[in-house]
């Protein structure tokens, strides 16, 4: 019997699985976010390894059984990044090692390898495209300092200033100070400094704001219903623009928590849709799974789909 290990990391966290080659899921664990670029590397190494070890402990599989470990990690496909992680797990894993974007992993979740376009809204965004030629697209996804817009830490960003605008009197008044404040276990909003500055990822933190602006929308507030809407013009654009360089025709999977349930966010963005959307009955990690099977010719049939 050989084993596939499947690793799926965001922003604000990581998720583990192990699986037999028949798709067979015996093993799962998660941690905290594994991309870089927000949490340093070396806990970053120590999140992926132990989840690593956690999953063949759990299903009492030995390193030396696996045939396959596939890391779909935000960030990953950055040439630095990608040798950071090769230096860490190549010596262990040599040949078996795959590592690539979370958004292969969350593309796979959808189409089992079949080509297609995924929209990631979660921490983090990007729409990423594997054509029917083979070549991959990517559109945005460039991290919080440079892209990102329409994640929830865009959301989630635009919420908190949103508040403070309110707060000084440069904005209107909004709901989302209520919340955010009881959110957060503050009193006034000057005390997000503190918080948000002093925290080890301020990323996710902010991240999840972007929930209470889901909340907020759906108690009527016209700021937090305009915010989301602006996500979801962003969001628009990223999946149009893949569309256009990698094909019209290809489905769209809709990934990352801000889409993964029916939130007005998801809803605004179907709105004006014009291509096939599949929401994965699969999470992500299934989809990394799926890839380390593939990987080795091994068929991701309806069978296995089920199992993942
Ligand atoms: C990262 C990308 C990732 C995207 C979605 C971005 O912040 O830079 O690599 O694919 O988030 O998770």
């Amino acid at each position: 019997q050989s084993w596939f290990i499947g690793l799926d990391g965001g922003g604000t966290k990581t998720k583990a699985a192990l699986c037999d080659s028949a798709g067979r899921i015996v093993g799962l664990a998660e941690g905290e976010g594994s991309n870089p670029l927000s949490r340093p590397w070396e806990q970053v190494r120590e999140t992926l390894q132990v989840l690593m070890e956690q999953v063949c402990r759990r299903a009492g599989v030995g390193a030396d059984e696996v045939a396959g470990v596939f890391l779909g990690l935000a960030g990953a496909d950055r040439p630095q990044v990608k040798a950071w992680i090769e230096d860490a797990f190549l010596p262990v894993w040599g040949e078996r090692l795959h590592i690539d974007n979370d958004a292969v992993a969350a593309l796979y979740s959808g189409t089992w390898g079949s080509p297609g376009i995924v929209l990631i809204a979660g921490t983090g965004s990007i729409a990423y495209a594997v054509a029917k030629d083979g070549r991959r697209h990517r559109v945005g996804g460039w991290g919080y300092l440079l892209g990102d817009e329409g994640s929830g830490y865009d959301l989630g960003r635009q919420t908190v200033v949103a508040v403070l605008r309110a707060w000084d009197g440069r904005g209107e008044q909004t709901l989302l100070s209520e919340l955010l404040l009881r959110h957060y276990g503050i009193e006034q909003p000057d005390q997000f400094i503190a918080r948000f500055y002093s925290s080890p990822n301020p990323r996710k933190e902010l991240a999840e704001a972007s929930v209470l602006a889901e909340q907020a929308a759906a108690s009527g507030d016209p700021l937090a219903i305009r915010l989301i809407q602006q996500a979801a013009d962003s969001l628009g654009e990223l999946v149009e623009t893949c569309r256009t360089r990698a094909g019209q025709d290809l489905p769209v999977v809709l990934a990352g928590g801000l889409l993964a349930a029916d939130t007005l966010l998801r809803r605004q963005l179907l709105r004006s849709s014009r291509y096939p959307v599949v929401i994965p009955e699969a999470p992500p990690v299934a989809g990394c799974l799926a890839a380390a099977l593939l990987r080795v010719n091994l068929p991701v049939d309806k069978q296995v789909k089920a199992r993942l």
